[in-house]
């Protein structure tokens, strides 16, 4: 029925491969889970034995060093792997589950179900990890896939598509390069299940399409991920994980803290303390140069004149640097910069950051916390560092977001028994582990009645006192 839906003449390559692998995606419904197991655990150590290749394509792209590639691309991929190997066999077992009352004589069990063929759309900021991440979760739930890599990292795009057609069959698996031509092109396609990592604009132009189709989603997009730090903070260790959190992949993480709340009793302490673990963590003894090598790049001139673009702005309208250095855009070097005094009129405090710029914004009172966050979409992230329960608990309560990391940030991310996603705003649907591998799957449901006479029986028509009574009694006691 489904190849119906697709036009019998002049079919384009992608009409070409989808239908393969529609046919591929048949075969494997029947194939035993086993197998995908097999095919994880191959294509861990096919990636590992890979790694060299990895680490290039990343310096080539983003300038990360290995170790950073290591931390952030390789690590959360192999770790999704090593997760779907170990619990596949608890995953793809059907659940039992009790009949009330009224189904008595019914068993029913739900079955984990493969969704059919896939389309994994990938961004560029971490082009490694959330294009192959994603295909562990499809591959676990026994899927086919079509990967579409960022076109901006195009030295990764390269090697996502090598790497794949050296190891996988295109029936199963097929990287499509391209920008946003080929991505429409191929979300014209009745894929059985999206998976878009990139902003929400482009997130709400994937389900305008994917509702053509009628296709499911999962849209992990970004945001402004707000930061909390109250007078009872450990000051010391917030500024060293918000360096980290922050100024990885020089800000360019979809989770990273975009912009700082602090009580202004403490907020001088902190951004002093900040400016240290920033250059400790990313400089040497000359501070953060274009020669540092433990701090990646912008990805294009586009979003480096973007980023200067906002600091602009944020000055202009009474912001202080509190930290700066020479930046070079030929190389895309993006020196940390840290403001304080910020308007939240200012560009900077309307869209996702997304780069080493990290707004400091000093309140007087608690209650000046909450219209700031609440008076923007809903975060991917959101992190309080405090060390007053009642405070963590009144802001966990209070603001919605994707996730909460409570002294500490982006730690959530990588954690392979969360699940990771969004809201609104920020995406919906969840990722990784058990959740990534539901989100490939369709949860169905399979009841079976007994032969004879059933308790729905009672209330077939036609509809006389006595199944009037029964639906009374149904009513008051069940
Ligand atoms: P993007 O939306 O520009 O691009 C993402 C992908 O969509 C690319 O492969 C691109 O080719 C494709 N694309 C672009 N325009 C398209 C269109 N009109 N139709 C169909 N496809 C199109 O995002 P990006 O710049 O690569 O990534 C940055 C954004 O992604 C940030 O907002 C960040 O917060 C978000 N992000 C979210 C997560 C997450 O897990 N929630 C992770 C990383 C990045």
């Amino acid at each position: 029925m489904e190849n119906n839906l697709l036009a019998d003449t002049a079919e384009t390559d992608f009409q070409v491969i989808f239908k393969k692998q529609l046919v591929r995606a048949q075969q494997l419904r029947k194939q035993p889970w086993q197998n995908r197991k097999k095919l994880l655990r191959l294509f861990g150590a096919f990636i590992l034995q890979n790694r060299p290749r990895i680490h290039q394509a990343l310096k080539a792209d983003l300038g990360k060093s290995a170790t950073e590639t290591d931390i952030s691309e390789v690590f959360p991929v192999i770790s999704e792997l090593k997760e779907a190997v170990r619990n596949l066999a608890d995953w793809v077992t059907p659940e039992q589950i009790d009949a009330p009352l009224t189904y008595l004589g019914t068993t029913s069990e739900i079955h984990y179900e493969p969704k059919g063929t896939c389309l994994i759309i990938g961004p560029w900021n971490y082009p490694f990890n959330l294009t192959i991440g994603p295909l562990v979760s499809c591959l676990a739930a026994g899927n086919t896939a079509i990967l579409k890599p960022s076109e901006l990292t195009v030295h990764t795009s390269r090697l996502i598509r090598d790497l794949v057609s050296e190891f996988f069959d295109e029936e199963l698996v097929t990287v499509v390069e391209g920008d946003v031509q080929a991505a429409t092109q191929l979300l014209q396609l009745p894929f059985h299940h999206i998976f878009f990592t990139g902003s929400t604009a482009v997130g709400k132009v994937v389900m305008r399409a994917a509702a053509e189709n009628l296709s499911s989603i999962t849209l992990e997009l970004g945001g402004k991920s707000p930061t909390v730090i109250d007078a009872t903070a450990n000051l010391n260790d917030a500024a060293r994980r918000i360096a980290f959190g922050k100024f990885l992949n020089v800000g360019q993480t979809c989770v990273a803290p975009d912009y700082v709340l602090i009580d202004r009793t403490v907020a001088r302490e902190f951004i002093e303390l900040l400016k240290q673990h920033v250059i400790q963590l990313f400089g040497s003894g000359s501070g953060i140069t274009a020669q540092s090598n433990d701090y990646a790049r912008i990805v294009n001139t586009k979003n480096f004149n973007r980023l200067q673009a906002l600091v602009q702005d944020a000055v202009h309208l009474g912001a202080t640097i509190e930290l700066t250095g020479t930046s070079d855009s030929a190389r895309h070097f993006f020196h940390p910069v840290i403001l304080s005094n910020v308007s939240t009129r200012s560009k900077i405090m309307q869209e996702e950051i997304f780069g080493p710029v990290l707004p400091v914004i000093f309140y007087h009172h608690e209650d000046e916390i909450l219209p700031i966050i609440l008076e923007r979409p809903k975060p991917l992230g959101f992190y309080i560092f405090s060390n007053r329960k009642s405070f963590q608990q009144k802001l966990s309560v209070e603001v919605s977001a994707g996730a909460v990391c409570i002294n500490d940030c982006v730690l959530q991310f990588t954690h392979p028994r969360l699940p990771f996603g969004g809201i609104n705003a920020s995406g919906f649907g969840k990722a990784h582990g058990r959740y990534g591998f539901l989100a490939f799957s369709n949860e169905k449901p399979v009841l079976k009645q007994k032969s004879g006479i059933t308790m729905s029986s009672f209330l077939y028509p036609p509809f006389t006192n006595r199944v009037k009574r029964t639906i009374n009694l149904m009513l008051r006691w069940l």
